[in-house]
């Protein structure tokens, strides 16, 4: 019989630190080349060798690919599909020992010599001989190596169930990877004739306090939008002010209003969403002057359970229009006192409206030259290029001026939750048991929260919210999509189990290393096999 590759814990070691020494930060040529060296790895198993078709990569943009490997017993059609993101964020925090940051043993050694540079739980669980740290080694090249692993035994051994490995770039960043595997997902699919029974994510456990050793499985994860503001108000001099109104003025009464407004908490399951804040506020000057910024704009994060795009928009445009009126009435006793007209009260109008307005007074063509423009610019992100269109379609429609326009930037993360599915149930008692076999204790939470792919799964929106998400985002169908009739297909519950770590995106990044090498093998293993 063939050996297995990755069959100990010494074993599944050296493979999760060949993958990390592989830097794939977000963006970067790393994360391009990532996708060819796993897949020349996952050639190693013996079953890819014979079905080199079943493995393959799929274009997500920007040079990067994302990977598959679908294992197919010959009769089964029920598959479980495994996720995982093979980025990781940056590593300048490291400092001088930023060349170590992928090389887990290397580092961990040397920061063994010197654990007085470490912060005080650091230092404690470094000092345990229990964790290895290094970049990616909990956020999540871990849960691609068990992954790995899973599928190489399923192979050999033959088990009767399906197994697709689905390894994405961009996860850090846009997602644009797992938003290109979902189709693909579709395809194979149809093609192999395959059930969909889980979704199984293998992110890092997160601990929810600096003390907390419980592990956590997670039946969902929270979803994440942004919505986003450009404020056009009327430039002037500074020397007279009342002839003007700048628009970060306009943007105070919104933010104002935004950050930790309880409109926007949800409850589900015991758990509650956290509160909205600001994730950007700017003006748009590029440059001192004495000329008053007149254009601005604000982006806000806000967490999902159930909602959708239409409602939070609904609900963002009801906040806006409070805050106008507000705005409206101090600004008008303003004008009363230093005895002056004004320039106007502040309308609110979505993205779609001004769009339809510009299309209406420049024609759709020049309205895609100007969009365009600002599409081409590849000094901006897909936020920046958002706003940027939003700004050069206002510049050319000033008589609407002083206004706020609303919209949303990317990227859109649904939220998704299956706690209520029989097989969820059962896979989280019997992860619960199989945890206890190693003194372990495991908890249960309704949506992970750290943001992450099965986001892209198990899409339900019966009332079609996504449309809104669609007409209000400007960069929609050129640099940005979500592909929402297809993550409407891949119907299945949805679970996270991965390995117990500490202090994802940070120089402290350690994966525990029993959980890692020693339990989630077995556990995962114990959960494939019960779902034939
Ligand atoms: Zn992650």
């Amino acid at each position: 019989m063939t050996q297995l590759l990755w069959n100990t814990p010494q074993k599944l070691r050296e493979l999760l630190c060949e993958l990390v020494s592989w830097n794939s930060i977000t963006l970067t040529d790393g994360e391009r080349e990532f996708a060819p060296k796993l897949l020349e790895k996952i050639r190693e198993i013996e079953y890819f060798k014979n079905h080199p078709s079943q493995l393959q990569m799929h274009d997500a943009g920007l040079g990067r690919q994302a990977v598959t490997a679908l294992y197919k017993h010959p009769e089964a059609t029920e598959t479980v599909v495994l996720i995982s993101h093979f980025d990781t964020v940056q590593t300048e925090e490291y400092g001088t020992l930023e060349p170590l940051a992928y090389f887990p043993e290397e580092l961990t050694k040397v920061l063994m010599e010197n654990p007085s540079e470490l912060p005080e739980g650091a230092r404690a669980d470094l000092e345990t001989g229990k964790y290895l740290f290094g970049r990616g080694t909990m956020d999540m090249k871990m849960g691609l190596a068990l992954h790995m692993q899973l599928i190489e035994k399923a192979t050999l051994e033959e088990w009767p169930i399906n197994l697709i490995l689905t390894s994405v770039p961009d996860e850090e960043v846009n997602s644009a990877g797992m938003r290109a595997a979902v189709t693909q997902l579709v395809r194979l699919r149809e093609e192999f004739g395959l059930n969909y029974k889980l979704f199984l994510n293998s992110e890092p456990s997160f601990s929810q306090n600096p003390t907390d050793i419980d592990e956590y499985i997670y039946s969902g994860t929270i979803g994440k939008i942004m919505p986003a503001a450009l404020f056009y108000g009327k430039e002037t001099h500074v020397g007279e002010p009342m002839k003007g109104m700048t628009a970060n003025y306009i943007a105070s009464f919104l933010t104002q209003r935004m950050e930790f407004n309880p409109l926007f908490t949800e409850k589900d399951l015991g758990e509650s969403t956290p509160l909205p804040v600001s994730l950007q506020q700017k003006d748009l000057k590029i440059s001192y002057s004495t000329q008053t910024p007149y254009r601005a704009v604000a982006l806000y994060n806000v967490f999902l359970f159930k909602r959708t795009a239409k409602e939070i928009m609904d609900l963002f445009e009801q906040v806006a229009n409070e805050a106008m009126e507000v705005l409206n009435e101090t600004y008008k006793n303003i004008c009363e006192r230093e005895h002056v007209k004004g320039v106007g009260q502040v309308k609110v109008l979505k993205y779609e409206e001004l769009l339809a307005y510009a299309n209406k007074k420049l024609g759709e063509e020049e309205v895609l030259r100007l969009k365009q423009e600002a599409l081409l610019d590849e000094e901006w992100d897909d936020r920046e290029k958002s706003l940027r269109i939003v700004d050069s379609l206002m510049i050319q429609c000033q008589e609407l001026a002083p206004a706020t326009v609303l919209l949303f930037a990317p990227p859109y993360y649904p939220a998704v939750n299956t706690s209520h599915d029989p097989i969820i149930k059962n896979a989280v008692e019997l992860m619960k048991k199989s945890a206890k076999s190693f003194d372990n204790t495991v908890k249960q939470v309704h949506y992970f929260n750290g943001i992450c792919d099965l986001s892209y799964v198990n899409y339900e929106d019966d009332r079609n919210g996504w449309t809104s998400f669609e007409s209000n985002t400007p960069v929609w169908g050129d640099t940005y999509s979500i592909p929402f009739t297809d993550m409407a297909e891949l119907k299945g519950p949805v679970l996270n189990v991965g390995p117990f770590g500490k202090d994802a995106h940070q120089k402290t990044e350690r994966l525990h290393i029993d959980s890692a090498f020693v339990e989630m093998p077995v556990m995962l293993e114990t959960l494939i096999k019960s779902l034939y």
